[in-house]
């Protein structure tokens, strides 16, 4: 390859190229151009470089020149070494600036050592953004993916480099990630759901794993709408490789080449492959993450169904015995602790075995669901629990209730169910269903001495004193409270 050189009159606007630029930048003629027609980019802060420091001026300025620099030319762009020259001829004085592109078109194939040189240089490249992505979090891929993208656009020196997803059945795609080098236009926005069915000889290319076209206008008519699109954007090399997850096709991870034709090595479809891979099993990895958090959270609410079903009485819906127990427990524990007064009601239905007898079994169900419902909108207190206690019988917990609030209470209770106005044709109260009520109040001061005296018995101890106080008011005749 002749070198690469620009060189210029100082003072003069018009720039010529050596023949080795006209090859490496595919310019036809490049004896006499114009001077801003190639641009020359900053290669760390990616900006144009302003007029007074591109590398003619700065050699211009007596400042000699031997730096990096991104070069466009109306053709194509590239990160290139440049070095300045100051020529003094008998007539004029020159400008030179040798420009030495750092990419894969100039790697000579022959010389081992370069080679060896750029796949270890990919290799590291690669076990850095794999060691990356192997810890990255689902909020964090994102942004590790676009910074593979730029790392391989740059070592890779392509123009553009992208990552597509498909929809399901592969109806759509969309560009998730793009790089662009300095100078190109980002395309991103234009690329989404497009519809695979304007892209066939793309589409058929890529779902065998590679879509490699080394010169854009040799693409055969099969693939015209492709070429349009190419052409338009100005693309004239692309290579594209598939992306596989869960044993389908996710997407494809691609580079375009602007400008000028590029024929792809093998390495630069091996290197291409390989990110793909790596891209590919770390969507694979968040996918199976994704589900197994899913997994979890479904087994979490369905454990949390379970321990409420374990805890609730299946006909009536309210607290069982075990939520009883454990809650009674609790609340002793804690209403002795906090200076509270504690409540407890065991409330028995009247004569329910002849109700049972007499309107059946389907009938006395139905009863047992209305008092639950009564006794629940009777205790309207947070910590309160209503719960079936077992058979006919319910009970009612009424932590920091005091004797007085208890009894009012009891007494809104049996008003309620006798508003349910349920006939009981062998009852001793007007013929309607009643219940009998055993409670038992005590103070902070009396729990405090029932703990000392009972600890893990209290609960057993106080449900029996409401239980004796329960059968006092079914001796004295029901629909009774008694305390
Ligand atoms: P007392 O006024 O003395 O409480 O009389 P009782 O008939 O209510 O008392 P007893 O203990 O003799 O009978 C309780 C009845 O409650 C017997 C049983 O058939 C009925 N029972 C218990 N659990 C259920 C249930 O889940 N559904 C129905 N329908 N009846 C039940
Ligand atoms: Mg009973
Ligand atoms: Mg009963």
């Amino acid at each position: 390859m002749p070198a690469s050189i620009l060189f210029k009159r100082i003072g003069s606007e018009e720039v010529h190229g050596s023949k080795g630029f006209e090859r490496t930048f595919g310019i036809l003629k490049a004896t006499c151009i114009k001077e801003n027609s190639i641009t020359f980019f900053d290669s760390q802060s990616k900006q144009k470089a302003e007029d007074n420091e591109s590398p003619f001026s700065r050699a211009e300025a007596g400042e000699p020149v031997s730096c990096q620099f991104r070069v466009q030319t109306e053709c194509r762009a590239m990160n290139c070494h440049i070095e300045s020259a100051l020529i003094n001829t008998s007539v004029d004085e020159w400008l030179v600036l040798y420009i030495t592109p750092n990419g894969n078109d100039f790697v000579d194939d022959n010389q081992e050592n370069s080679a060896v040189v750029k796949h270890i240089a990919f290799n590291q490249l690669l076990t850095n953004f794999s060691s990356k992505l192997i810890n990255a979090n689902v909020n964090e891929l994102d942004s590790i993916i676009d910074q593979a993208l730029a790392a391989y656009g740059e070592f890779s020196d392509v123009d553009r480099c992208y990552l597509f997803e498909f929809s399901e059945n592969i109806e759509y795609m969309s560009n998730t990630h793009e790089w662009v080098a300095a100078g190109v236009t980002p395309y991103i926005d234009d690329l989404q759901d497009m519809p695979t069915t304007s892209l066939p000889f793309f589409i058929s290319h890529i779902s065998n794993g590679l879509f490699k076209i080394d010169d854009v206008s040799t693409i055969p008519d099969v693939g015209s709408s492709e070429r349009e699109v190419f052409q338009e954007q100005r693309i004239c090399s692309i290579l594209c490789v598939r992306i596989m997850v869960d044993e389908t096709m996710y997407g494809f991870i691609g580079c375009d080449i602007i400008g000028s034709p590029y024929s792809w090595k093998a390495y630069d479809i091996e290197y291409l492959r390989r990110i793909g891979e790596m891209l590919g099993n770390t969507l694979q990895n968040i996918r199976n993450r994704k589900a197994l958090q899913k997994m979890q959270l479904e087994l979490l609410k369905a454990n949390k169904q379970l321990e409420q079903l374990a805890n609730i009485d299946g006909l009536t819906g309210i607290a069982n015995r075990r939520l009883f127990d454990s809650t009674l427990q609790r609340d002793i524990k804690r209403c002795q602790k906090q200076g509270l007064a504690l409540s407890l009601l065991l409330i028995d239905v009247d004569f329910f075995k002849q109700y049972n007898d007499h309107y059946g079994h389907v009938s006395g169900d139905k009863v047992l669901k209305k008092i639950a419902k009564t006794l629940s909108k009777s205790c309207l207190g947070n910590d309160d629990l209503v719960a079936r206690y077992g058979g006919e019988e319910f009970a009612v917990i009424l932590p920091g209730t005091d004797s007085d609030a208890v009894n009012a209470i009891a007494s809104r209770i049996l008003r309620n169910v006798m508003f349910l106005d349920i006939p009981h044709e062998y009852s001793t109260h007007n013929n309607k269903l009643t219940v009998s009520i055993g409670l038992i109040s005590q103070t902070n001061d009396s729990l405090k001495a029932v703990y000392k005296q009972h600890r893990a018995q209290s609960a057993s101890w106080l449900i029996s004193q409401a239980d004796e106080a329960l059968y006092r008011a079914k001796n004295e005749g029901r629909n009774l409270i008694k305390s």
